[in-house]
């Protein structure tokens, strides 16, 4: 999204939310320049030349697309919640339930992105820090404490469960119970796969941006585990597994022979 908005001019800008467009209607977004778009955890920031960031959370369903300005949207326009255009390219967020306009002092004293740890597609990751503060974990299973945005910024439930299949690690291992270099592989394996993933993405506009662990491009080979429940595991064939847990019911899908059980 950098790539294909940062230094261009908005066109048109629309929300379906009311504390975003009282905003824009204050502070007008069109004609403004997009400076960057940046992602830190599952926040995007696209900020705008003089002093005005647009912060929006995908949570489980939200999406960004990008197309040309005569592409068909490959999701009905009912779930547009923002659009960002410019002369060649219209930005669409579906189904993104967060959205908010600050600016940049709103931005820095922000709460929840200031408690994000260390941010596993920035540049700069701090890979020690990360390691600590899974450490810190202690009891809680590994499955959850990589789905935590204050542990690593970054990994959703799909990469959860991708993650610790190629590290070769059972989700429901407490975190005490790994010792230091399999969390550190943990640690580069999910900023191997996230970043891999999003060269993958940019790569093509207007084309769904489908995630990929296994860098097969067919849309069925894509992931190891994940929404693989009952079909064979593509290293070794056992059947793979599945479990809902948390309040919201989240899958987590494992391999019962790749990844045992620390102890077994
Ligand atoms: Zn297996």
């Amino acid at each position: 999204m950098h790539r294909a908005l940062a230094g261009k001019t908005v066109t048109r800008f629309e929300s379906v939310y009311p504390s975003v467009t009282r905003v824009a209607d204050d502070h007008p977004i069109v004609g403004r320049t997009v400076e960057s778009v940046s992602a830190r955890g599952k926040h995007l920031l696209i900020a705008f030349s003089h002093d005005l960031a647009l912060r929006t959370h995908m949570r489980m369903h939200g999406s960004w697309h990008l197309y040309r300005p005569d592409d068909r949207w490959q999701r009905p326009a009912r779930e547009m919640r923002v659009l960002i255009a410019t002369s060649d390219i219209v930005a669409v967020g579906f189904n993104v339930p967060v959205a908010e306009l600050l600016t940049g002092r709103e931005l820095a004293r922000h709460q929840e992105l200031r408690a994000l740890g260390p941010d596993l597609l920035d540049a700069a990751f701090d890979r020690a820090e990360a390691i600590r503060r899974l450490q810190e974990r202690g009891r809680e299973v590994v499955a959850d404490a990589l789905l935590n945005q204050r542990v690593m910024a970054g990994i959703g439930n799909v990469f959860k469960s991708e993650i610790l299949f190629l590290a070769g690690i059972h989700p429901f291992t407490p975190v005490s119970r790994l010792p230091d270099e399999a969390l550190a592989r943990v640690v580069d394996i999910a900023r191997e796969a996230l970043t891999a993933n999003v060269l993958s993405r940019a790569q093509t506009l207007s084309v769904s941006m489908a995630r990929t662990t296994t860098r097969a491009m067919e849309p069925n080979s894509r992931l190891w585990v994940y929404g693989r429940g009952g079909k064979p595991c593509r290293r070794c064939g056992s059947s793979i597994e599945t479990r809902k847990t948390g309040l919201d019911a989240r899958l987590t899908y494992w391999c019962p022979r790749c990844q045992k059980p620390v102890g077994d």
